[in-house]
């Protein structure tokens, strides 16, 4: 088993006087991340194939020079002593799924959890969300959920109360989970951003998250899933899906054929407010299709009533 002091590492690397601020703070989340891992027992991360590519390039952004008078963007550069990569047994994506993990100490999985959420409550990674949110939005439901539901980011109401799905698309999305015989409290429910995206002059209305702030709010939603561990994940519209599984193929296409989330069996549905926009039966009959393909996956009964909910009599 490896054990590595992830900050010893940093210092002998020689980077303390020499980075760019940016570039140290983002050094330092992911070291507080790995250490995180490292304290909960995780020994093997996950890393994508495009991850390991650009970290084997080993750039990083060079420090500002303190004598321009401009303040252009920081370069990228070649580092001039690259730091040794992390060896860190890797987990290939979909490689291990959750039933084959062994299982948590409930415990020491709660403590995670709630450590987890603390990191995420106080996040100030996109300056702009941390100075315009209300509430971070972290997520709600059962930590031993099997099943997860995963939306785009809070709106106005969930910015208000702290708590996904709220507003209009969230009560659709209660009844959706209760039509299933589950309820909202069984399942959890969470989104790709944990903050409402601003949207600045203007008084109302939602905007859809930039891949830079997906990218930077990702990781909580990841160590949710880690430690959740559902059975099946349904990704809730299009942004859900690219924020997932990187894929932008539209959702009209994907909804309905199973996916795989690291291992994890992933439905990509129609997100409750497009439902709410198009109150076809045909539309609500879809999502609900993908729902009794999700109950089949856990095995949960369907009953004659619930296999004919939204056809044409
Ligand atoms: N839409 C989402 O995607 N998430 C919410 O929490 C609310 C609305």
């Amino acid at each position: 088993m490896h054990t590595i002091n992830f900050s010893r590492r940093r210092a002998a690397a020689g980077y303390d006087c020499a980075m760019s601020d940016a570039y140290g703070q983002l050094l330092d989340a992911t070291i507080q991340h790995l250490e995180n891992l490292k304290s909960r027992g995780v020994r093997h991360v996950a890393v994508s194939p495009e991850t390991l590519r650009e970290l084997s390039q080993s750039k990083i952004i060079s420090p500002p020079n303190p004598t321009s008078k401009t303040t252009a963007a920081p370069k990228i550069s070649a580092p001039t002593s690259a730091p040794k990569p992390v060896e860190l047994p890797l987990r290939l994506p979909n490689e291990t799924s959750a039933s084959q993990k062994p299982p948590f100490d409930p415990k020491e999985k709660a403590a995670a959890f709630a450590a987890l959420r603390e990191r995420a409550l106080v996040c100030v990674k996109c300056p702009h969300l941390a100075s315009s949110r209300k509430n971070v939005v972290f997520g709600v439901g059962s930590i031993d959920a099997q099943l997860m539901f995963v939306g785009e980011a809070p709106g106005a109401d969930e910015d208000e109360q702290g708590e996904p799905f709220v507003g209009r698309a969230g009560q659709l999305l209660t009844k959706i989970v209760q039509a299933t015989g589950l309820s909202r409290a069984g399942v959890y429910i969470a989104n790709i951003l944990k903050c409402r995206p601003d949207t600045p002059g203007q008084s109302a209305g939602n905007r859809k998250p930039t891949s830079d702030e997906m990218t930077t709010c990702i990781p909580y939603l990841h160590e949710q899933i880690d430690l959740i561990r559902p059975k099946v994940i349904v990704a809730l519209g299009a942004t859900a899906v690219e924020g997932l599984l990187g894929k932008t193929v539209g959702i009209t296409k994907l909804r309905g054929n199973w996916q795989m989330y690291r291992g994890t069996p992933l439905m990509p549905t129609y997100h409750p407010a497009y439902l709410l926009r198009n109150q076809a039966m045909s539309e609500k009959r879809k999502v609900w299709e993908d729902m009794l393909a999700v109950m089949e996956k856990l095995e949960m009964p369907v009953t004659e009533k619930q296999r004919n909910y939204f056809l044409k009599a």
